[in-house]
């Protein structure tokens, strides 16, 4: 081990709180919190301001404005958000750098599973345990030990938590690009990818997108001939979009959902196709825009009805660049010298990382805990990994203050990409 003894203080003080942050986290999954649960996000805020408020600093939250969608008759709606809280700490320090983190999971309030269960081999399984309450636990508890370290004046930090990562983070997408403006490098709490601890390098860009389709209703015996058949241009449209994967690399298309129709004996004059994309890079996002707009077209021309293209792309790809490189060189560093083998790998998946990266800030964004089956009954996380995931943040922290991780030189290397 390398650690200099103020990081090797840290890291053994950190060991010794292991057990209370992976506690903090099993009381914060207990508080429902999905992203359209309003009340429930409001109660998880209030947990997390309490606890992120005890750090030194000025705590602000932030209403975030509704987001547009359509219904599955086509028509338009708005989602109302939860708050998003902002830690602002030392902003006149010399090296700034950006946490982030959602509170927001993916099980709404008709979800039976409602709190953290203890495996029979230690894991804890519970929602949210990794993805990510107990990551922003690991965020803290290497937020509150930095602030016992003596070097810690060099560093100015900004925490976002979010409450819509899951539905796309197109509310919060301002105030991230925001924070990423103002930052040297950025850490992002979700789970390492897989149970050995590994980081994401690339992520691919995703979109969501929805195509209204627009028909003429009418009785299905008594005017066929009258009605526009939606349901059926749907489908066809769902069929060209799926006749879209595999001809070009990194390009997937997911027909997630088909809505409309009701009555056999009416012709359906409304329906909506819902689907996700993901891209490896700008041009891929490029060409399924093109793409879209000729099935697009296509379905109104051969079906006669109308279709409107609702949603785009909400996180754009995240390449592997020098920066990034610098900056994983550092943290691996980092954990080889608290006995940590940290490797990186490509994810399909997005999230606050794509943001923070797009507006310019290189980051690395699986710093949580590890664990695993993410999105799903069975999401787990191991309770040894919240004092071996603070205590790198923590060093990470340490080393960007004295400069043996060179977070100014990093930021700059973004540029020469
Ligand atoms: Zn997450």
């Amino acid at each position: 081990m390398q650690l200099e003894r103020p990081e090797r203080e840290m890291a053994e003080g950190l060991r010794d709180r292991g057990e209370a942050l992976a506690a903090r986290a099993v009381d914060w999954c207990s508080i429902p919190s999905g992203s359209r649960d309003l009340p429930g996000l409001a109660r998880q805020l209030d947990a997390l301001e309490q606890a992120f408020g005890r750090l030194p600093g000025r705590t602000e939250r932030y209403a975030l404005q509704p987001t547009k969608d359509v219904d599955g008759e086509g028509r338009a709606i708005r989602w109302e958000h939860g708050e998003a809280l902002r830690l602002t700490v030392r902003p006149e320090a010399p090296v700034q750098v950006a946490l982030t983190g959602h509170f927001d999971t993916v099980y709404g309030p008709e979800s039976g599973f409602r709190a953290v269960q203890p495996r029979a081999d230690g894991a804890l399984n519970g929602p949210g345990i990794a993805d990510m309450k107990g990551g922003l636990s690991v965020m803290l508890g290497a937020l509150e030990a930095f602030e016992d370290f003596a070097g810690k004046e060099s560093i100015g930090y900004r925490v976002l938590l979010s409450p819509d990562e899951e539905v796309g983070s197109l509310a919060s997408a301002p105030l991230l690009a925001e924070l990423a403006q103002g930052a040297h490098i950025g850490l992002t709490y979700e789970p390492a990818l897989g149970e050995a601890g590994v980081l994401a390098s690339s992520r691919k860009g995703s979109g969501n997108f929805a195509l209204a389709v627009q028909g003429r209703a009418a009785h299905a015996g008594r005017d066929f001939a009258a009605g526009r058949n939606a349901v059926a241009a749907a489908a066809r449209l769902a069929a060209a979009l799926d006749g879209l994967n595999n001809r070009l690399g990194g390009v997937t298309v997911n027909v997630a959902r088909i809505e409309g129709g009701g009555a056999l004996n009416v012709v359906p004059g409304a329906a909506v196709v819902r689907f996700n994309v993901r891209v490896a890079d700008r041009a891929g996002a490029r060409w399924i825009e093109d793409q879209v707009g000729k099935a697009v077209a296509a379905a109104a021309g051969e079906d006669r009805v109308a279709v409107s293209r609702h949603g785009g792309f909400t996180r754009p790809p995240k390449p592997i660049n020098a920066a990034q490189r610098a900056l994983f060189a550092g943290v691996q560093v980092a954990g080889a010298d608290l006995g940590i083998d940290l490797d990186w790998a490509p994810s399909g998946g997005v999230c606050e990382g794509n943001n923070l990266f797009a507006a310019g800030l290189p980051n690395l964004d699986t710093l949580g805990v590890r664990g695993g089956a993410i999105h799903s009954e069975a999401e787990f996380a191991w309770p040894d990994s919240f004092a071996e995931r603070a205590a790198l943040s923590a060093v990470v922290l340490a080393r960007a203050a004295s400069g043996r991780i060179d977070a100014r030189g990093i930021r700059a290397a973004m540029k020469e990409a």
